[in-house]
């Protein structure tokens, strides 16, 4: 009997976020409005979107003894994560530093802090956490060697779904293990190089399963999904909704898949369900704060 659905390993940060008119440029100083403080980094994230939809959820992840690490381990809290992976060490909490102009785009400095430190280690040191997990799901906002251990640590029943975000190339070792490999355009143009600068999204996913992993999904945006396994790739549906704020979308996507994967469900059907709660994501601002319960998925029209 597994204790967990899911073991997310990856970044914790806190989000500063300023509204501005526009942004400054060399050498300018601007004014904006009140500095707004959120918990994010795309591991804490999925943790809490899992956790909010009732995947019995832990987080292995790295933050400061600091205000910014305590607002993080009291939102991985009330979401009901388990944080007994949480390590809290020396280093400063990770920072995002956004700012927001009138029409929604952002510009975005992060400051990885503790989540540098989150090394090959502690990854060792966390084999129960991994043996009592159903699936283990990783993001690139913490050393690449960190996820490389992961992947080598997995128990033999285990699954690993991974999102390359920020995307850089990965090692076969990684990409042969990933099942799926989850990426938006963005990530599957940086990671297939020219390979992608003609063809479309089935393409791109077909030239991606190639590369190794077992299954991929590439997400599309108010498009929904792609699916690509041995099987072929098949499209999902996304739910029509009216978007108010996409951000932390793709991390909420990534956790409704990886946790209904580990409930046995099979990947269309888990994309499927991803991409409604996606949607209902992207109904509410904000990152965790926009995150939707079971009910609220299955409430959602279309
Ligand atoms: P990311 O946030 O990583 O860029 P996407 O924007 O592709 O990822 O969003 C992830 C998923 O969330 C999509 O596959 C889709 O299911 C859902 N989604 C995102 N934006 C919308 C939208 N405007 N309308 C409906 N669903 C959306």
């Amino acid at each position: 009997m597994n204790d967990y659905d899911l073991l997310v390993v990856g970044s914790a940060n806190a989000d500063l976020v300023i509204g501005v008119e526009r942004r400054p440029g060399p050498g300018e100083t601007v004014l904006g409005s009140d500095l707004a403080v959120h918990p994010g980094g795309k591991g804490a994230n999925q943790a809490v979107a899992a956790a909010r939809l009732g995947a019995r959820t832990a987080l292995l992840a790295r933050v400061g003894a600091d205000d910014h690490g305590r607002l993080l381990l009291e939102s991985q809290r009330a979401a009901g994560v388990d944080t007994v992976g949480v390590l809290v060490g020396e280093d400063p909490t990770g920072v995002a530093l956004i700012t927001v102009d009138p029409s929604g785009d952002n510009s975005i400095v992060v400051s990885p802090g503790a989540n540098a430190r989150l090394g090959p280690e502690d990854v060792r040191a966390a084999g129960s956490l991994l043996h009592a997990s159903r699936v283990v799901s990783a993001q690139l906002e913490i050393p690449l060697e960190t996820v490389v251990e992961v992947v080598r640590n997995l128990p033999p029943d285990g699954r690993f779904v991974l999102n390359p975000s920020p995307p850089r190339p990965l090692p076969a070792e990684v990409l042969a293990a990933c099942d799926p490999l989850i990426v938006n355009e963005h990530e599957a143009r940086v990671i297939l190089g020219d390979a992608c600068v003609s063809g479309e999204p089935a393409d791109w996913a077909r030239i991606l399963l190639a590369k190794g992993p077992r299954s991929v999904v590439v997400t599309l945006g108010a498009q929904g999904a792609l699916v690509a396994s041995a099987e072929g790739v098949s499209r999902v549906p996304s739910v029509r909704v009216d978007a108010v704020d996409t951000t932390g979308a793709g991390d909420a996507f990534t956790a409704a898949l990886a946790w209904r994967l580990g409930t046995g469900w099979d990947l269309v059907r888990a994309a499927a369900y991803a991409a409604r709660v996606g949607a209902a994501a992207v109904t509410r601002p904000g990152a965790q704060a926009s995150y939707p319960t079971a009910a609220e998925v299955d409430a959602l029209d279309g």
